[in-house]
C-alpha cells in the first residue's frame, strides 16, 4: 500500500503575513510582494514533513494546514476508483 502525501494550504483570512513559514519552510513556500506567503507545491514530500509540521505549529494565527488526503474508497463501491 503506497503512503499518500500530506498537504500544504495556508488560511488566507487567518494569515497574517508575518511569515514564519517561508523562513521555516521556503522549499515550500514563498513570500509574495506583500510577504503573504504563496504555496509553491501543496504535496509535501516526505523528507519535509518534520519541517511542514514544524512550521504549522510555529504559526502564530494557525494559518498553516497540513491536510492528509482521504483514504481511497474499497473497491467495487459507488464513487471508487
Ligand atoms: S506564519 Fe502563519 S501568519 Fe505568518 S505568513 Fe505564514 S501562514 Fe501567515
Amino acid at each position: 500500500m503506497t503512503r499518500r502525501a500530506l498537504r500544504l494550504r495556508i488560511d488566507p483570512v487567518a494569515c497574517d503575513g508575518y511569515g514564519y513559514c517561508a523562513e521555516l519552510l521556503p522549499e515550500l513556500v514563498e513570500l509574495d510582494e506583500w510577504g503573504y506567503p504563496i504555496v509553491s507545491d501543496p504535496v509535501v514530500p516526505t523528507a519535509l514533513e518534520a519541517l511542514a509540521r514544524r512550521c504549522a505549529t510555529a504559526c502564530p494565527r494557525n494559518a498553516v494546514l497540513l491536510e492528509a488526503p482521504a483514504p481511497p474508497l474499497p473497491a467495487g463501491r459507488p464513487g471508487a476508483r
